[in-house]
């Protein structure tokens, strides 16, 4: 809710009290019949000065002036008679309201004053021309006398008036805190000299309030001054509409309509229009709904603008007018006042109160859809408010505001940096120093840490190193039993490859070499030959096969088992009578083959003879019998017939034709074939070894079994 507020109605201007006391017109007239009588009689300085206070008393301006202009002239006035008839014309000019001689006035003021001894004479004149710069709103200048009326004060009574003129200076220039103190001070005077406290005072000070938004003081100042205020006077219905105003503020809208009534009221008895109070009690009205009581007060407001050739005011009556006809839901009419408004504001070029204006309106003919006017309006709006609004003032005004804001916190900062910097500057050192202590105790916590930190480091490497070791050290058991596992797996499996082929060249049953052993060993030991041949080095060998007799017989008589291990008691003998180089072959069942490298026909006699002789000495106890088993013999030189590489087959085909002689001679003996020189001579390398034996071309070499 707009409100015009009417805190700015301090009494000062219009209530600068004039002490003339209101003299009856009779007994007025006596007092000036009097004094002129006096005059006329005595023409003294008391006397002329007093006629010309009467004269002022009683209106007559000229007169008075004429009078003291004609005292002034005398060379005989002392300082106080001058400043006394100088003050007298001061007020003149104020009563008059014409200050076309104040200059003349002040200059004769500035002569004598410093030769004027009355203080409280000084006071009052000072206090005079005060009042004189207050009724040409020459504020600066008042305040300069007021306080030159308190500087010359002996009294602090005389100064009750005093006091209260200079707030009202004060609260004119917006000093509201100088103020409301020197017109506390006043109050303070009046009381303390039992004088009655001037309503006025009150209700400056309620004003005061108004303005500095205290609405407790305000109301508590503006009570006391109705309070004090004998009858229903202006000032009274004044008291009443800021009272008004107080309670309004403090959203007591029943307190505050009350005493806005209160006000009217009084006005009204003294016939007299208060259009601001009315204006906001009509609005107070208007916001509770009471649109009606609202509506007769905006138009007794219109009714008195437009008597009195206000324009601005009425354009304004006319806008409230629209506004209550809008919240009534007549839209119409209220169209028609905003129109009359805004021709108003339009031709007296009212822009602050046009741009108030336009936004109502719109809404008003966005109500009545009548978008085109609406439209119209709105970019009129813009247009205007975008030129009202001056983006560089505002800045300017901003910027002045924020440099104004800084000086007063840089003052404020000095100020409380001054105050506490004894204390701050003491603190900080203890600070300081705490902060110091506190840096020493990190730094020795830090070393502490640290010292810890490598102490851990330390436990934890050397765990580390331990575990490391045994880690090491279990890798290294681990790895080296790995390498005993691999190693003894190696030998296992090198033993094993032996084994195989041990196995595959060995006889199971006697450990004896088999025939595959004579097929590997043969083409080495044929080159050797070859190569003995070549060198003239060559020395023959020895095939010896050799039959155990009759065996069938022993495995049929004692059992297999029997027979095996006559096999291996029988290669045992074998082994007991071969040299490193022989190679002694279980050539089959219990046949067997005897290669003895470099041995010539004779030794094989010897050789055959010895194991004979042996098998003679052997009792094998197969459990069921002794055996001492027999075997016969046949051998031949190899290769037999001059040709290692191709005499194998043939030596062994003539040495078992021996052994078969051996057999049939009787067994238990041996028998050497001999091969003759003819038979060498065979290209082929084949041979009939029937045919040769039968030719006579190979004889058999055969001793006696005696031997
Ligand atoms: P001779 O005196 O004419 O050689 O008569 P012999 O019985 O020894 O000859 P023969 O060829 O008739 O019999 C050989 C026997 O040897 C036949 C066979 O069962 C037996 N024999 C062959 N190999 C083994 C063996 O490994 N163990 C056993 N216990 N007997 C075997
Ligand atoms: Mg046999
Ligand atoms: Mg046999």
């Amino acid at each position: 809710m707009k409100l015009f507020v009417a805190i700015t109605r301090l009494y000062c201007i219009g209530l600068i009290v004039v002490s003339c006391a209101l003299i009856a017109a009779e007994q007025q007239d006596k007092v000036l019949a009097d004094a002129r009588q006096a005059w006329h009689q005595n023409k003294d300085f008391v006397t002329g000065f007093n006629l010309s206070k009467t004269y002022y008393k009683a209106a007559q301006f000229d007169n008075a002036n004429e009078l003291i202009e004609s005292l002034l002239s005398r060379d005989s006035l002392n300082a106080e008679q001058q400043a006394k008839l100088l003050r007298l014309q001061a007020q003149i000019m104020i009563k008059r309201n014409d200050y076309a001689l104040q200059n003349v006035l002040l200059e004769r003021v500035s002569k004598i004053i410093a030769n004027l001894d009355d203080n409280s004479l000084k006071t009052s004149l000072y206090a005079t021309l005060g009042k004189l710069k207050i009724k040409q709103f020459q504020l600066a200048q008042a305040q300069e006398y007021y306080l030159k009326a308190i500087d010359s004060a002996e009294q602090q009574k005389e100064l009750n008036r005093v006091y209260e003129e200079l707030g009202i200076t004060y609260a004119q220039q917006g000093k509201f805190a100088e103020a409301t103190e020197a017109m506390l001070k006043a109050v303070n005077i009046h009381e303390t000299h039992n004088l009655p406290v001037p309503h006025s005072l009150y209700n400056n000070l309620g004003g005061l309030a108004l303005y500095t938004k205290d609405w407790d003081q305000a109301i508590r100042f503006l009570t006391l001054a109705i309070e004090n205020i004998k009858g229903d006077t202006q000032n009274k219905a004044d008291s009443y509409s800021n009272l008004g105003n107080a309670y309004l503020q403090k959203k007591d809208e029943v307190q505050a309509i009350k005493y806005y009534r209160l006000s009217l009221d009084i006005a009204q008895k003294l016939g007299k229009e208060d259009l601001g109070t009315l204006n906001n009690l009509a609005y107070l009205l208007l916001g509770q709904g009471k649109h009606d009581s609202a509506l007769a007060s905006f138009k007794k407001i219109e009714r008195y603008y437009r008597n009195h050739d206000d324009k601005k005011s009425l354009g304004i009556a006319k806008k409230n007018i629209g506004e209550t006809y809008m919240r009534m839901g007549e839209n119409v009419i209220a169209a028609d006042y905003f129109e009359s408004a805004y021709v108003i504001y339009t031709h007296n070029e009212y822009i602050p109160k046009l741009l108030e204006l336009y936004p109502v309106m719109i809404d008003n003919y966005k109500t009545l859809a009548n978008f085109e006017r609406a439209l119209h309006l709105a970019s009129e709006f813009k247009v205007k408010s975008d030129n009202a609004i001056n983006v560089e003032s505002n800045a300017k005004i901003a910027e002045l505001q924020s440099a104004f804001e800084l000086e007063k916190k840089s003052k404020e900062l000095a100020e409380s940096q001054n105050e506490v910097a004894s204390l701050a500057h003491k603190q900080a050192v203890q600070e300081k120093a705490v902060l110091e202590l506190e840096l020493a105790k990190q730094a020795q916590q830090r070393s502490i840490y640290l010292l810890a930190s490598v102490v851990i480091i330390l436990i934890v490497a050397g765990i580390f190193l331990v575990r490391i070791n045994k880690l090491r050290a279990n890798t290294n058991h681990a790895l080296r039993q790995k390498n005993d596992e691999i190693e003894r797996n190696h030998q296992e499996l090198q033993d094993l490859n032996q084994k195989l082929v041990r196995q595959s060249t060995e006889d199971v049953l006697t450990g004896l070499k088999n025939r595959r052993f004579v097929d590997q060993l043969l083409p080495r030991e044929q080159a050797r030959m070859l190569r003995e041949i070549k060198g003239s080095a060559f020395e023959a060998s020895l095939v010896i096969m050799l039959d155990i007799d009759h065996f069938k017989h022993i495995n049929d008589s004692y059992g297999h088992a029997a027979g095996d291990k006559v096999l291996q008691v029988f290669a045992d003998v074998l082994r007991e009578n071969a040299r490193s180089t022989d190679m002694q072959v279980r050539w089959g069942g219990e046949e067997f083959l005897w290669y003895c490298p470099q041995t010539t026909f004779s030794d094989g006699e010897h050789l055959c003879q010895r194991v004979r002789a042996q098998l003679k000495e052997l009792n094998i106890d197969v459990g069921e019998g002794i055996i001492s088993p027999t075997c016969s013999f046949g051998f031949v030189s190899f290769p037999a017939f001059g040709n290692p590489e191709t005499d194998w087959e043939n030596s062994l085909k003539v040495a078992d034709a021996a052994l078969y002689r051996a057999k049939e001679l009787g067994r238990d003996r041996f028998v050497g074939a001999q091969v003759s020189l003819n038979s060498v001579s065979s290209g082929s390398g084949e041979f009939d070894i029937e045919k040769l034996i039968k030719e006579k071309q190979i004889s058999f070499v055969e001793w006696s079994v005696n031997i």
